[in-house]
């Protein structure tokens, strides 16, 4: 992968105080579920029917509505992602997404528990507070490969493009993804080359203000069809990496680092509160 380091841009943000402490404990929670009660929950299997049942609970337990996109697999398996929508004070809105499926074989600690239990968190702390943003929290229900079916992934946020298209794309600001967000050394959010975009721009300079080492970096496509990239739309994956146990059985709870997940926790909540 060619990786491209970029200049920080001249931008400036408020950092803002008093905003409301992210509870790690919750976020431990979440992950213990995913990865030690649940474990493996490749796309359409059992177990993941169970964690979208979980989610769906914490998720009107915290007072959202929520509603599913329901597709089949190229294996024909039936699958689910969940959406719910937190409004804000302007017309703008950004998409944050994490994925609720793993590989088998995989308990999916890091990859990516860590992501969907730190978005929950969000959804949790961002309730009866004004937002300049709009935020449609997204729970994809199959990013990974399937297996037999080599050729695409992210079979999720290409269904859950097609139903956002029609609720239509013209406010949407951008894509923030969470994908393994608790193991690894390098802080990076992640930009393809072909998408304009200047959500990195923000992230990094709101990072920067929080004295945490965020790296900014363009990469080329991974995979040939990327659909929140495809549809236009400024992409952004924020991550810790790399994860020496990717994909493996050995991406379990005891390998996350509770101040990784806070420094995400921290720089996506003054994200929210202060970027327009
Ligand atoms: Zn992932």
């Amino acid at each position: 992968m060619l990786f491209f380091l970029f200049t920080i841009p001249d931008w400036s943000a408020e950092i803002k105080k008093d905003l409301p402490k992210p509870d790690y404990e919750q976020v431990q929670k979440t992950i213990r579920y995913l990865a030690e009660e649940i474990g493996p929950r490749p796309a359409g299997s059992e177990h993941a029917t169970q964690v979208i049942q979980y989610i769906s609970d914490k998720i009107k337990q915290l007072g959202y509505n929520y509603t599913y996109q329901d597709y089949k697999l190229p294996d024909n398996r039936n699958c689910r992602t969940i959406h719910a929508y937190y409004a804000g004070t302007s017309q703008h809105e950004i998409i944050l997404a994490a994925h609720i499926d793993t590989v088998p074989e995989c308990p999916g600690a890091n990859d990516d528990g860590s992501g969907v239990a730190v978005l929950l968190e969000l959804a949790r702390i961002v309730r009866g507070h004004h937002v300049p943003v709009g935020i449609h929290f997204i729970f994809l229900g199959a990013e990974e490969m399937i297996s037999g079916y080599d050729e695409g992934r992210f079979y999720s946020s290409a269904q859950y493009i097609e139903y956002q298209k029609n609720l239509g794309l013209d406010f949407l600001n951008g894509v923030i993804i969470l994908d393994k967000v608790g193991v690894g050394e390098i802080f990076q959010v992640l930009q393809m080359d072909s998408t304009k975009n200047n959500l990195t721009d923000k992230l990094v300079v709101v990072a920067n203000q929080m004295k945490l080492p965020l790296e900014r970096r363009v990469v080329k496509r991974w995979q040939p069809s990327m659909p929140f990239e495809d549809a236009g739309l400024a992409t952004v994956w924020l991550e810790w990496g790399p994860d020496p146990n990717l994909h493996s059985s050995k991406d379990t709870i005891n390998k996350i680092s509770r101040k990784k997940i806070e420094s995400v926790l921290t720089l996506m909540e003054q994200f929210i509160f202060s970027v327009p």
